[in-house]
């Protein structure tokens, strides 16, 4: 025991326990020479996560201490791998010079970098936010929840509520939080874990803060020093608010203090932080996970990626803050029509102008991602190249807001104004800076040559001294006669003069030995240690200089930060108008008419993703006529026809088209007329839910409970093969009666995908719902699917012909169809018998299914009556009941 406590008590091992003390949670990595090291089961993590190899100190001894290491070069290659793994890690930098420290070097925590508060980290994915998402509960059931949402890396910071687990989760799907933090209570309840999995469909890694940090008195104040404002009223929290209060200055304790944590003077702020905005239920289309996931709008269900997305399929963005804000309005659709004739105005003065589009366009493609570097010069993080990049997206906004001009409609014009902030700091940054600046700020050769006096004498006097030691070198070896002399320099041992070994008895007294190599000496000489002396001074000092100018420019760009960011925000915004601009142009969409009517009438509609796949002229254009204002128009369809006919795309695409208008964007479509929808929901095929140990068919029910509780008459419903996880009675009950309650009760539109054949019959005497099918073409044994929707159901499935198409042997699909055709026969036969009374009681017709025999039906029918005794008569009654 005692001998453990040796072999960690050293003075590194008790700096690294130390700082694990303070972050348990997270990696602590400490800088040691070259590399960053880690320690016991930190050292276990690093090695498993990153592949780098665990040795172990103090091999002998019974507790040998583990450690593993990353050359501190190729740290930001394993962040994102730490990261990923869901690991935060703390950096414990050294504060000192290890040449010049006495003793141990001085070391201290200068980071702790967490998924949801990344700055300048490569984790960064350009094209997404980055969420750290804080929650006072996971019970609205208690009290309203609040939630901030904070992106570190751009600023942008946003407060909302959630009155019941259904909100909650509506609100972190939109938010895909990269970490979730939560009161520290909250955080170890014993529930936490299954509460979350019932939340989210991947929990993100978790953080917490004690109690204090939640207090509303306490978090109002915070707010109001760090965001500079009296109050809180302009962000929309008001006296009431305790809990979005509590929720926003969580998170942004929680940010500050991984970003500055041993921060030397502390002047990394969150400076780029400067407002919230909350956001207000019902101004928006609400979009829950399934539909996201189904819908497959920003990520694919496959891998997560934004491969054959949406979201990939319609952005034609320049610049990453405009891929940010596009994916921003396809996450959260408008719900306002007014609101959403702004964004098609705007879209449509520039679809109509491609010479002003493509100026624009050009502009937009010089313009780096403001947002991100703002943030970096709000935490202190900048450098020279970063500011060079501000310079060149000024130049580039100017340009952007002359293309506009002044004659653009509201949503232009407003970012116009925004376009050309703090004249003269573009300017003043490229005369400055060079072109191309190093990464690092202390090296020098970040000033351009004649902007600084100063500067320039320093550099002067270091250029002279190349040429003196030149002259100096060759003056010794002609004095001497040593011609092999050479004047060299490392930057341990300052400037010094090598001979060969061999000329050692040459050498002139006043040389004064300093090192000896194998074949050579070196010397130095009074002379050239002042030169020494002069150039190193030099030197130092033209860094220091330069290092001067080039944190006044920071400094400027940090002082109107608020400006910039406006400018930054601009050129998203006109990023994302002339992207989809240009998508209606190319791709020949049209500009939807948006009321609020409940009618959804799409005329020559198309799904934006699979006609990219398979090309513009070869996908079938379809129409699509919903009512819900009137009983006598139809609301929702009931589509039948045969596997592969595209039925999923027809009801995906009107999904789609509806998203995508309310979200600003045009819609691939001949013409459209959509009244406002304030919920889109999908029920689609049957998701790999293995992961969170569900049954397909609880899964699709539960789906489908969330659908039949939450659906208004201004929602859309999508729903595809519902009932097909259970039997076929069991499921076509269910589909059946779903359809019935979405069309007399909840009374919205809706589009109902079926193999059921027998839906169909639904239609007969509801005025509301029609049956749609996919036209098919049969020549000879051979079908065509020719993906039309046209009214009516569906002659037959199909479902014998697409296994052939699929390689089904013959012999199987021959005796699939003479199965089918005596079954069919039975059917017929059946349904003749029995239609007027089941018709009488209003049942379904199942007759199909009813054809197999029961066995009591059968020995019944086998009794000849004329030969039974009574009391055999009365046994066979007994065993007829059992049988029942
Ligand atoms: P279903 O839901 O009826 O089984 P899908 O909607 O999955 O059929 O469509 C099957 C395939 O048919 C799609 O992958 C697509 O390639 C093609 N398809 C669907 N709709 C169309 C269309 N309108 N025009 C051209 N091809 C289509």
């Amino acid at each position: 025991m005692s001998k453990s406590t040796s072999s960690h008590d050293t003075p590194m091992m008790r700096q690294y326990l130390e700082a694990k003390a303070e972050h348990p949670e997270a990696v602590v990595l400490m800088r040691m020479g070259d590399f960053y090291e880690a320690f016991l089961t930190d050292a276990e993590e690093l090695s498993r996560i990153c592949g780098v190899t665990l040795t172990s100190r103090n091999k002998d001894s019974p507790d040998p201490i583990m450690m593993a290491g990353v050359p501190h070069h190729s740290l930001q290659t394993h962040l994102p791998k730490l990261l990923a793994a869901g690991k935060k890690v703390a950096v414990v930098d050294q504060l000192e010079d290890p040449a010049l420290a006495k003793g141990l070097v001085k070391r201290g925590l200068t980071r702790v970098i967490t998924p949801g508060t990344l700055v300048d980290e490569s984790g960064l994915e350009a094209q997404a936010a980055n969420h750290l998402v804080a929650l006072t509960a996971l019970d609205g059931a208690v009290s309203i929840v609040g939630i901030a949402a904070l992106d570190v890396s751009t600023g942008r910071f946003t407060v909302e509520e959630a009155r019941d687990a259904g909100e909650l989760a509506l609100a972190l799907a939109r938010l895909a939080p990269a970490e979730l933090l939560l009161p520290a209570a909250v955080r170890e309840h014993e529930d936490t874990p299954e509460r979350l999995a019932r939340l989210l469909p991947t929990v993100p890694p978790l953080a917490s803060l004690a109690a204090y940090a939640w207090q509303p008195a306490d978090a109002r104040r915070h707010l109001a020093e760090t965001l500079k404002v009296g109050s809180l009223d302009g962000f929309g929290i008001g006296p009431g608010d305790d809990h979005l209060a509590a929720a926003a200055a969580a998170a942004l304790r929680y940010a500050s203090g991984a970003l500055r944590a041993g921060h030397e003077g502390g002047a990394a702020g969150l400076g780029h932080v400067r407002s919230i905005s909350r956001l207000v239920r019902g101004g928006h289309l609400e979009l829950d996970a399934n539909c996201r996931r189904n819908l497959e709008l920003l990520k694919n269900a496959r891998d997560g990626s934004r491969r054959g997305t949406l979201l990939e399929a319609i952005d034609r963005t320049r610049t990453a803050p405009g891929a940010r804000l596009l994916a921003a309005w396809i996450a959260h659709p408008l719900a306002d029509p007014a609101a959403i004739s702004v964004r098609h105005d705007a879209v449509g003065w520039l679809v109509a102008d491609d010479g002003r589009r493509a100026a624009i366009r050009e502009a937009l493609g010089s313009v780096y991602d403001g947002e991100r570097l703002l943030a970096r010069v709000a935490t202190d993080r900048a450098n020279a190249r970063d500011l060079v990049q501000l310079a060149t997206s000024l130049g580039a906004a100017a340009q952007v807001a002359a293309a506009i001009g002044t004659d653009a409609p509201a949503m232009l014009d407003g970012a116009v104004a925004a376009l050309e902030p703090v004249p003269g700091l573009a300017d003043d940054i490229a005369r400055t800076l060079v072109e191309a600046p190093p990464l690092a700020i202390s090296d020098g050769g970040l000033v351009r040559d004649g902007v600084d006096a100063d500067l320039d004498e320093l550099r002067r006097l270091n250029r002279d001294a190349s040429d003196w030691l030149a002259a100096y070198q060759a003056r010794e070896a002609a004095a001497c006669g040593l011609t092999k002399l050479k004047v060299g320099f490392n930057s341990v041992f300052g400037y010094f003069i090598e001979l060969p070994k061999s000329a050692a008895e040459r050498v002139p007294p006043h040389f004064v030995r300093k090192q000896t190599l194998v074949n050579a000496e070196r010397y130095i000489t009074p002379e050239l240690k002042e030169h020494e002396d002069k150039v190193l001074h030099a030197e130092e000092r033209s860094r220091a200089r330069e290092l001067a100018l080039f944190h006044g420019l920071r400094a400027r760009a940090e002082a109107a930060i608020p400006e910039l960011s406006a400018c930054a925000t601009a050129l998203a915004i006109v990023d994302v108008l002339a992207g989809l601009a240009e998508l209606a142009r190319s791709a020949v969409w049209c500009r939807p008419q948006v009321d609020d009517s409940t009618v959804l009438d799409l005329r020559e509609s198309r799904h934006p993703v699979v006609e990219r796949v398979i090309g513009h002229g070869s996908f079938v254009a379809n129409d699509c006529l919903l009512d819900a204002s009137d009983d006598r128009m139809t609301r929702l369809a009931v589509i039948t026809g045969p596997n592969m006919a595209g039925k999923s795309t027809y009801i995906r695409q009107i999904a789609l088209c509806v998203i995508l208008a309310q979200a600003g964007s045009f819609v691939p479509a001949r013409e459209a007329r959509i009244g406002v929808c304030d919920r889109v929901f999908t029920r689609v095929g049957a998701g790999d839910e293995l992961s969170r140990n569900l049954s397909t068919f609880m899964v699709e029910m539960a789906e489908t409970a969330a659908i039949l509780n939450h659906a208004t008459p201004r929602s859309l419903v999508v729903l595809d093969e519902v009932g097909r996880g259970t039997s076929t009675f069991d499921g076509l009950s269910l589909a059946w009666a779903i359809t019935e309650h979405l069309h007399d009760r909840t009374r919205c539109r809706a589009l109902f995908a079926t193999h059921y054949h027998e839906m169909t019959d639904l239609a007969d005497d509801r005025a509301g719902i029609c049956n749609l099918t996919v036209a098919v073409a049969e020549q000879d044994d051979d079908v065509v699917f020719l993906h039309r929707i046209v009214p009516g159901a569906a002659a037959k499935s199909y479902g014998i012909h697409v296994a052939r198409l699929a390689g089904v042997p013959a012999t199987v699909v021959a005796r699939a169809r003479e199965v089918l055709e005596s079954l069919a026969r039975l059917n017929t036969e059946l349904a003749e018998a029995e239609r007027p009374a089941a018709r009488a009681t209003g049942a379904v017709q199942l007759t199909l299914w009813q054809a197999v025999e029961h066995p009591a039906m059968a020995k019944l029918k086998a009794v000849d009556l004329d030969d039974l005794s009574p009391k055999q008569a009365l046994e066979l009654l007994y065993a007829l009941k059992r049988m029942a």
